[in-house]
């Protein structure tokens, strides 16, 4: 087959398998995939060569928890009444787009209440009709009445809407049975993971961090059914009681965590049970900054007010604990949800590890996303998905907003700077 031969000329390297950069690396690419990676190596005569000599090359990278179903995150609150879901798939698709100009050519899609059909987005970068990151998509939110996965408390003045708009939420709903068929169902439509919603969030307003929104035997049908389904489920939760509980139940991994204590960090470490920590959206809670947090709902600044010590000493334990991390932004709940280089910034801002990230954003992440047999790291026989960088990584924060070249399956797209969109 006549395909396309690259050779890329690095810089720096990093493969996402070592802690390390190498110097003046060579990537040999055949038509879509990863032929080669090292030193002065052979090629055939019509290769094009790609000098990327001034940039830091990393795999192409991933985002694990995005909710890319908002042009603007400010929607959010607005949703659901306001946005059809045909505005929603525009943006879905707005996002993987972006997401791929800024260096990330994979996203993970956490769901959403209403369809947004991502799926359709994903098929259609899939099949080559429109250029995009690629699509990790849990399609619906599951969760029980009144939980962080019913939006339908925005509007609980008005219980007839209420409860007329509870009914348009295909993941919504009560006792064993619901949940037994919502997964059946989510696996039909082609989910690759589970989302459930088993603590109270900072977006929704009246539940709350700690509380635990599933009985036993909700979450025992949810974990049967997706374990005979052999399909994984991630769970949003803060607290330890309830993280405790979901290990317990064998989750391969969990988003959020912010309320860690070091039990509960031990238990992550002895399983092996992966954590997408999503710094993104609590930076201000973290490291108060007046301005930020007045732009945030009132409730949203009440519940950050009642949590905030907890949430610090949470994010100290988890950036000097061993846990699997992954790398993912949250957005929608705090900036715009194509900044996904944007959680570098914040991990380097609580003192974790260039490398530490770069694992987490890159081998991981498609760990996480069970995508690892063919991206996150640079080497033979892996799609080339390959980004780089013109900043130092080791020094800059903002080195992931600055994207200066990006491959996907072998294709190059336009790289874009995010930096000056804040
Ligand atoms: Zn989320």
């Amino acid at each position: 087959m006549d395909e396309k031969w690259i050779k890329i000329l690095c810089g720096r390297l990093y493969t996402g398998l070592k802690s390390e950069f190498q110097e003046s690396a060579e990537i040999l690419i055949q038509g879509k995939y990863i032929k080669d990676v090292g030193f002065n190596l052979p090629c055939p005569e019509n290769t094009e060569i790609l000098d990327l000599r001034h940039l830091t090359v990393t795999p192409g990278l991933i985002d694990a928890h995005m909710h890319p179903e908002f042009f603007d995150w400010k929607d959010v609150y607005a949703d659901t009444i306001y946005n059809s879901d045909g505005y929603r798939t525009l943006a879905t698709y707005c996002t993987a787009e972006r997401a791929l100009h800024g260096g990330f050519t994979t996203i993970r899609s956490m769901g959403w209440f209403r369809e947004a059909y991502e799926l359709d987005v994903k098929r259609a970068i899939n099949e080559g009709h429109l250029p995009g990151a690629r699509l990790v998509v849990a399609p619906h939110l599951l969760g029980t009445t009144g939980s962080h996965a019913d939006m339908t408390q925005t509007v609980r003045t008005n219980p007839i809407l209420c409860d007329f708009m509870e009914n348009l939420y295909p993941g919504l709903g009560n006792g064993p049975d619901f949940f037994t068929a919502a997964v059946r169902r989510e696996k039909k439509l082609g989910a690759d993971f589970i989302k459930i919603m088993a603590t109270g969030g900072f977006a929704t307003p009246y539940d709350d961090p700690d509380d635990i929104q599933l009985s036993d035997a909700e979450f025992k049908a949810i974990f049967d059914t997706a374990k005979e389904l052999r399909i994984s489920v991630t769970a949003h939760a803060y607290g330890p009681r309830l993280m405790k509980k979901l290990i317990g139940f064998g989750i391969t991994g969990i988003e959020h965590g912010s309320l860690m204590d070091e039990e509960t960090a031990r238990l992550f470490e002895g399983t092996g049970t992966y954590l997408v920590p999503t710094f993104c959206p609590f930076q201000e809670a973290i490291y108060p900054d007046p301005e930020n947090m007045a732009k945030k709902s009132p409730e949203f600044q009440r519940k950050l007010g009642i949590y905030q010590e907890r949430m610090q000493r949470g994010r100290e334990i988890i950036v000097n604990s061993k846990i699997k991390l992954g790398y993912g932004t949250d957005f929608v709940a705090a900036y715009q949800n194509y900044e996904s280089g944007m959680e570098f910034r914040c991990m380097k801002q609580s003192g974790m590890d260039t490398f530490r990230i770069l694992e987490a954003a890159t081998k991981t992440n498609a760990e996480i996303c069970e995508i690892d047999s063919f991206t996150g790291t640079i080497e033979p026989g892996k799609y080339a998905d390959i980004s780089g960088w013109k900043r130092n990584l080791m020094t800059d924060p903002d080195a992931l907003r600055d994207c200066s070249f990006v491959m996907k399956e072998g294709t190059v797209y336009e790289a874009k700077s995010y930096l000056t969109e804040l």
